[in-house]
C-alpha cells in the first residue's frame, strides 16, 4: 500500500485523504521529505520566495478568548491597546525609506471600534504606501465586521476592496473540526463560516492565504480533514495563493499544550505539500518555526519564508523564540545557505526586480 502511494506521488497523481493518512502513519521522515521535495521542485525548482513586508496589529483588544491566544487583551487590561488611524499611518510612514511591498494588517475583535474604522484604515495605509499591497483582516475579522455593520461578508469585502484591500490573510482557520473548535476557540466563527468567507472573497476576485494551527491537541485525522476542506474549496475557486501550517506556540496561553517538535513540523510541511496539489505555495513562517527550522522546511516542501516582518507581536506574545524581524540580507542569506535560490516576491508571489 505505502509503495503504491509513493508511486502515485512520484507520478503526480492526487492522493485521497485515506492515502495521505497511510503515508503519514507508515512513511518515515525520509519518504515524506523526498516526496515533498520532488513535488516542490516540480512546481518551483530551487526558488525560495520571500517578501519585504510590514506587520500592523492595530489593536489587541478582543471580545473572544481563544485558549491558544496570548496576544488578546480585554478592554482595560494591562497592555491593552488600540491604534488610531493616524498612529497606524505614522507606523507605516516611519519605514518609508524601505522598499516594502506588502502590509499585513490584522488585530483582535475590538467592540469599541466602529465599522467605518476598517475601510478608513485600509484607505489610509494604501495612501501612505500606494506601491505596497494591503493584505488585511482575517475571515474572523470580516465576519465580525459584517455583524457590526449589519452587512453581508460580500458587502464588507466590497467596501474594503474599494478602500484598497488587495488580499486576505489566512489566519483564524485554526483547525476546522467543530469538536476541537469548541475546545480551542468556542466564540470563533465555525470552520465552515471561515471557508465560506474565503469562497466569497475568491469569487469577488480577492485572493487569500490559508493556515492551520497544529501541534496542540489535534490528531492527524483532524489535520488531514482540514487540508481536504481547503483542497476542495481550492478546486472550486482557485483563490488560495499559499498554505501556512502554523506551529502552536506554548507560552502565556490557557491551552497548556506542548507544541510540535522539529520532526512533527517537517512531517506537517511535507504532507501539506504532497496533499495540497492545487495550492501553489507552502510557507514556512519563520516567526513561528524559528529561522533554522524554516530553512530545513525548504527541504520538506516549503517554497516561501514569508518576510522581513519587523515588530511581530502575535507569535511573540505566545513565546516565539525567533527575532521580531529580519533584514532582507538576513533572509537572502538564510535561503542561500539552505541551498535554494532566493526570489523576492510581492503579495501575489510575482517576482520583483530590485
Ligand atoms: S486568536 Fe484572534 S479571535 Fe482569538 S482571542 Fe486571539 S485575537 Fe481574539
Amino acid at each position: 500500500m505505502l509503495a503504491s502511494i509513493i508511486d502515485k506521488v512520484t507520478q503526480n497523481v492526487r492522493l485521497s485523504a485515506d492515502e495521505a493518512m497511510t503515508l503519514v502513519m507508515e512513511g518515515d521522515i525520509h519518504d515524506l521529505g523526498r516526496l515533498a521535495l520532488q513535488v516542490r521542485r516540480r512546481r518551483h525548482g530551487d526558488k525560495a520566495f520571500f517578501v519585504y513586508n510590514q506587520h500592523i496589529n492595530y489593536t489587541n483588544i478582543c471580545q473572544n478568548a481563544c485558549r491558544f491566544c496570548a496576544f488578546s487583551r480585554r478592554h482595560g487590561d494591562k497592555g491593552a491597546y488600540v491604534l488610531s488611524i493616524d498612529q497606524v499611518v505614522r507606523e507605516v510612514q516611519s519605514r518609508s525609506s524601505e522598499p516594502i511591498r506588502e502590509l499585513h494588517v490584522v488585530g483582535g475583535l475590538n467592540p469599541d471600534l466602529p465599522y467605518t474604522y476598517y475601510p478608513s484604515l485600509v484607505q489610509a495605509v494604501k495612501q501612505a504606501r500606494p506601491e505596497a499591497s494591503v493584505k488585511a483582516f482575517t475571515a474572523v475579522e470580516v465576519a465580525f465586521l459584517a455583524e457590526r455593520g449589519k452587512m453581508t461578508p460580500y458587502q464588507v469585502l466590497e467596501d474594503l476592496r474599494r478602500a484598497g484591500l488587495d488580499a486576505l490573510p489566512g489566519g483564524g482557520a485554526e483547525v476546522f473540526s467543530p469538536a476541537l473548535r469548541k475546545q480551542l476557540c468556542p466564540e470563533k466563527i465555525s470552520g465552515e463560516a471561515w471557508l465560506n468567507i474565503h469562497r466569497i472573497a475568491h469569487q469577488a476576485g480577492i485572493p487569500s492565504n490559508a493556515t492551520m494551527l497544529f501541534g496542540h491537541v489535534e490528531s492527524w485525522e483532524d489535520r488531514i480533514s482540514h487540508l481536504l476542506a481547503l483542497r476542495n474549496l481550492q478546486d472550486q475557486t482557485g483563490g488560495f495563493l499559499c498554505f501556512i501550517p502554523l506551529p502552536y506556540q506554548p507560552r502565556n496561553n490557557a491551552l497548556g499544550a506542548q507544541g510540535p517538535d522539529g520532526l512533527d513540523i517537517m512531517r506537517m510541511m511535507a504532507v501539506s505539500r504532497i496533499f495540497l496539489d492545487n495550492i501553489p505555495h507552502l510557507k514556512a513562517y519563520w516567526v513561528m518555526t524559528g529561522v533554522k527550522t524554516a530553512q530545513m522546511a525548504l527541504w520538506y516542501g516549503a517554497d516561501d519564508m514569508d518576510g522581513t516582518v519587523t515588530e511581530e507581536r502575535i507569535g511573540h506574545a505566545a513565546g516565539a523564540q525567533s527575532p521580531k524581524g529580519l533584514t532582507r540580507t538576513k533572509l537572502v542569506q538564510a535561503i542561500s545557505q539552505s541551498g535554494f535560490a532566493p526570489v523576492e516576491r510581492d503579495s501575489r508571489f510575482r517576482a520583483v526586480i530590485c
